[in-house]
Formats: C-alpha cells, structure tokens, sequence
C-alpha cells in the first residue's frame, strides 16, 4: 500500500479521498491555488502544497507544479478525483515517467475513451449496443446531410473531444443540420481544439442510465448497477439517483454483465461509468467516463462499499476486493447537486459563507468542503455541496431527503436549494417519471 498521496483537486472530492486516505492509514498532501489557500482540503490533508495562481490552467491543470509538488513532499501516488487532469492522458504518462502512480486506469484507456468516436467504435466491437449513427468522424456539409438523411430527423451533431455538454448541437430538422454541423465544430474547436465530429440518431425520450464498472487491470471486472441521472439541466447533471426507477433486475444484470465483460475483456483497471441512454426498454452507450464521477455516492449508499478506497487498493497493486455474486443492493440512494447559484438563472454566485448547518441523522450523508466564514472564489465550478440521502425505499429516500433539505443551511450566498424542496412537491419527481428532457422543460414552466 501507499504511504503517501497526492490530490490533484480541490473542493468537496479532494475531502472524498483525503478521508479514504485517511481510513486506509495514508498520508496526504493537498495541493492549492493561491485563491485556496484557507480552502478546507488544505486544512484536512497532512500536508500542502501551493501549485500556483487562481486560474485552474495555471495551478490544478499545472502538469510540471504537480510534479514538482509529489517530488518534495515524496507522495508515491497521485488520485485526480474528477474534472482538470482526471481524464487526460497526458498527465497519466508524464506521472509515469517520473515513476509516479495514477490512481485510475491506464493512459491508453483514458486515451481510446476520451475520443467518442473511438470510444463508440471499441464498445461496439465488446458488444456494447450503441446510438444509431455515422461510422466515425463527419468531415463535410455534404456528408452530414447523407448521414443524416439515411437515419432520418432529428439527428445530434456531436464534438468526438466532447465533454461537460459542450460541443453538442441538435438539428431537430434537415434546415437545422448546416447550423448544427458548423456550431459544433466551431464550439468543439474552442473548448477543445479539436474539431471533428460525428453524428447521431437523437432519441426523443430517453433517460439517462449509466453503469459503475470496477476493474482490476487484470482482466477481473465487475459491475456496480446503474444509477438515473436524467434531471439535467444544459446536459448537467442535478440529480441523481440509484437504482434507476426504471430498471428491473433483470434489466440490470443483463446491461451490468455487458459492461463488465467488455471492460474486463480490455484489462480495465479501476472505477469507470459507461453512459447510455435508455428509451422503450433498450439501452444505448453514449460515452464512458474513465474516472470516479461526481455522483459515485449513490452507488456507495446502495452496495456499502467504498469505490475510492478500491480504487486506491487496486492502483497499490493489491486485488480488489469486489465479487459480484457478493454484490448487493440495499434500499435506494438519492443525490441533490447543490451549487452556489442564483435560481431562476442559474449564474454562479460566489462570496463568503456566513453560516453553514449540514443536515444529519441515519442515511444522511453531505460531502462539501464548505465552512462558516469560508469564501467561495469565483474561479471555479459552482458545486459547493453533495447531499446524499438512503432510504429502505425510493419513497423512504424522498422523505428523508425532504427531511435533510430541511436542516441544511447554506447562507451567505444563493444556492440551487429551493430548486430541489420545489421538485420535491412534483409528482413525476415523486413517481420517478422523468426523462432527459423533464428539468428543461418544468424549468421554462415555472419562469
Ligand atoms: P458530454 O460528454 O458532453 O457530457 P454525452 O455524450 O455524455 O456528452 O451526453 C450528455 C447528455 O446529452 C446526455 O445525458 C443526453 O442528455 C444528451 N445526449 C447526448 N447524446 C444524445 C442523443 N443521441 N440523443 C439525445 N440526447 C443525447
């Protein structure tokens, strides 16, 4: 096992692993931006480094400070968390060229499903069903148009470097497609400098079902069932929840043993979340997420284990602990994102905490890094708090979040809070009848 940790991150998934390392009887270092400085996970971690300016470029993004910051403090092993270099491939090689170990898979695994369309094209080839689409990268107006025509309206123009949303563009219409096909590229080639895009069937009415696969590099893999992350709002999550409302058993370890079998087929090695979208009962692979993802607590709640410490066992090289025939769901788990945001715009509000109450009791459970007197800085993402609620039942789940939303007190800044006591008061939300499209649309409704 590790002596020594570094987290490359910041806010409430640095406090995640820092506590795992913690419990597993390893040494931390946080490493910070000079706007962090008197941010929560510097205070928890055994040590800390500063890694340079507010800017996220110039500091959690910052390959060379990162270096330099495991090899004065002698940190053996690095945990990413999620977003800046958690799905880069980069990172992963130069941290192994400097003998340094990614807690996460490999470098060429981050690689092939960082690319969608490479990514679509090896899941195809594992057996994974996949959305209806064009065969690889679309180069030109005239291209798209064959596709699309072939498939039929509406079609998604989709960035293959995509993430967070970005690099999407619907054509509901054939009038559409021209705009769709060239704000995508534009788009994607902004935020990622990459251009290419593909296109796929647009599902109307689909929910948002994703599978936690857990590998151990050496060909072993299992899957953790699924969790429903269809309120979105901008392609964002906002809400989640396991097991998915709609998904019987059976469902589950059929689409489960899928993605187990292909992630082990390629010697996987550690946490991952292959996305599909799920309408009339089958299922479609969108992407896989090659790291722990904001919403792996709803998993933890529902099976009692701890991903971020399997994670870290299997990086240190000892075997997983995980058997699927011991895998087993207990209850339901509901996550609500709460993000410093001011409703009905949703536009980031940072500023200082001036009192804060996180909510208590059984099946309550509130990862933040937040604390009275702290000050939000305005340079990063807006998620301030994570509250995870379990209950015997899906019902039992809702009341208790009702129950928990009631204790929480964030002040000092405008959160999305409200948001989640008005859905409550939803039916859909209540019977779990929701699609992707649900949250945009009662948004527009209620302003
Ligand atoms: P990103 O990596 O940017 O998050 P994804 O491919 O994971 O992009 O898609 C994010 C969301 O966009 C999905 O959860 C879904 O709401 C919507 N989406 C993506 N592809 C399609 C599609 N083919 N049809 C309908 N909605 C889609």
């Amino acid at each position: 096992m590790f002596s020594k940790v570094l987290i490359a991150n910041r806010g409430e998934i640095a406090l995640r692993v820092i506590r795992a390392c913690q419990e597993l009887g390893i040494q931390t270092v946080a490493v910070h931006s000079t706007a962090d400085s008197d941010a929560m996970h510097v205070r928890m971690a055994d040590e800390s480094i500063c890694i340079g300016p507010p800017s996220g470029a110039l500091s959690y993004l910052n390959i060379p400070a990162i270096i330099s910051a495991c090899e004065i403090t002698g940190a053996e092993a690095v945990h990413p968390g999620y977003g800046f270099l958690s799905e880069n491939a980069q990172f992963v090689q130069v941290l192994e060229d400097h003998g340094i170990k990614f807690i996460g898979p490999t470098a060429e695994h981050i690689r092939i499903m960082g690319d969608k369309i490479t990514a679509k094209d090896t899941m195809r080839k594992l057996g994974v069903p996949c959305v209806p689409g064009s065969e690889g990268g679309v180069d030109t107006l005239e291209e798209a148009y064959t596709v699309s025509d072939d498939m039929g309206f509406p079609v998604i123009v989709k960035a293959t470097a995509g993430g967070g949303g970005r690099g999407m563009k619907l054509a509901k219409t054939r009038d559409d497609l021209e705009d769709a096909f060239h704000n995508a590229r534009s788009e994607a080639k902004a935020a990622f400098g990459n251009d290419e895009v593909y296109i796929e069937k647009y599902l109307t009415l689909p929910r948002h079902i994703e599978v936690q696969v857990f590998g151990d590099g050496k060909g072993r893999a299992v899957h953790l069932g699924e969790r429903d992350c269809s309120l979105q709002r901008r392609h964002q999550k906002v809400f989640e929840e396991a097991p998915g409302p709609c998904i019987t058993p059976e469902m589950r370890a059929r689409i489960g043993k899928t993605c187990s079998d292909a992630v082990a087929d390629i010697n996987y090695a550690g946490a991952g979340t292959i996305e599909f979208l799920y309408e009339n009962d089958e299922f479609y692979f969108i992407e896989m997420n090659t790291r722990l993802q904001v919403e792996h607590p709803v998993t933890e709640a529902i099976f009692g284990v701890d991903l971020v410490k399997q994670q870290i066992r299997v990086a240190s090289g000892e075997e997983m602990t995980f058997v699927q025939d011991e895998l087993s769901i207990k209850g339901h788990a509901i996550e609500v994102r709460i993000n410093a945001e001011k409703l009905p715009n949703f536009s980031p509000c940072p500023g200082t905490i001036t009192h804060f109450h996180a909510p208590g009791g059984l099946g309550v459970r509130m990862d933040s890094a937040l604390y009275a007197g702290y000050k939000i800085p305005p340079y990063y993402d807006s998620l301030i708090a994570k509250l995870i609620v379990t209950g015997t039942s899906r019902q039992a789940a809702l009341a208790r979040l009702h129950r928990a939303l009631g204790e929480l007190i964030v002040d000092g800044v405008d959160t999305t809070i409200p948001l989640f006591h008005d859905l409550l008061q939803e039916p859909d939300i209540q019977t779990g009848d929701y699609d992707i499209h649900w949250l945009e649309k009662w948004l527009e409704e209620q302003n």
